[in-house]
């Protein structure tokens, strides 16, 4: 039987390096749901939709075909065929993508693309968000929920984004968080029965090695 892991946290606990890596460790597939998002947004924001109207977001929230390469030593992303993996990085896109995914007609369809993902998984797959363990797979056989002190985040977040300042990082992770939990359609959320682990004080590799003995228990 397929095994579903279950990873969920906020930006920059080191969800997308723990789950590529636990994934690629144990041979199952990897989906980034936030990509989908960022995905999703990235072809509002080409096509001139104004972001800030959700009604004109869901609209068109069934055009553009988004589609993962769930291999944990490259996944991909395309957009209508376009790869788009480094335009979803970029600040446009991250600073409409909350508001994008709180839009309901949004959340619907990437759940069932990512339901339909998980379930043509053959080994199994471990699947990374906000919601996954509460809403887009509550059946998962382990879930867990990272978390890290704000300062720790930032510091990992800016490591990845070139160039970018500290405090500037830290204001807008703690932005894009409050925007993510305080919204109507909250995503972020620790299922009850879901393993806790905070990475502050651990290396990606201890990480790691914690997440693969629960799935492996
Ligand atoms: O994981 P990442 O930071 O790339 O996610 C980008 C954004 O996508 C989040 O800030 C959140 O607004 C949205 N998201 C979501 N549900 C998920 C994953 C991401 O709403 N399962």
């Amino acid at each position: 039987k397929p095994v579903i892991v279950a990873i969920d946290g906020p930006s920059g606990t080191g969800k997308s390096s723990t789950s590529k890596a636990v994934a690629a460790q144990l041979g199952l597939s990897y989906l980034d749901t936030g990509a989908q998002y960022r995905a999703i947004t990235w072809w509002m924001v080409n096509n001139g939709i104004d972001t800030d109207d959700p009604s004109a977001v869901a609209a068109v929230t069934g055009k553009p075909e988004i589609v993962s390469g769930t291999d944990p030593k490259s996944p991909t992303i395309t957009v209508d065929g376009v790869d788009v993996a480094g335009p979803i990085r970029e600040q446009d896109v991250t600073s409409r993508v909350s508001a994008v995914s709180a839009v309901p007609e949004v959340r619907t369809r990437i759940t069932e693309l990512q339901r339909t993902i998980a379930s043509a998984a053959v080994t199994g797959i471990v699947v990374e968000g906000r919601d996954i363990g509460t809403t887009v797979l509550p059946g998962a056989d382990l879930k867990i929920f990272l978390t890290a002190s704000p300062e720790a985040r930032a510091a990992r977040r800016s490591g990845e984004l070139k160039g970018a300042d500290l405090n500037t990082t830290r204001e807008a992770l703690i932005r894009r968080d409050a925007a993510d939990s305080g919204r109507k359609t909250s995503p972020l959320a620790k299922a009850g029965d879901a393993v806790e682990v905070d990475t502050t004080e651990l290396t990606l590799q201890q990480v790691v090695e914690c997440v693969v003995t629960l799935v492996e228990e």
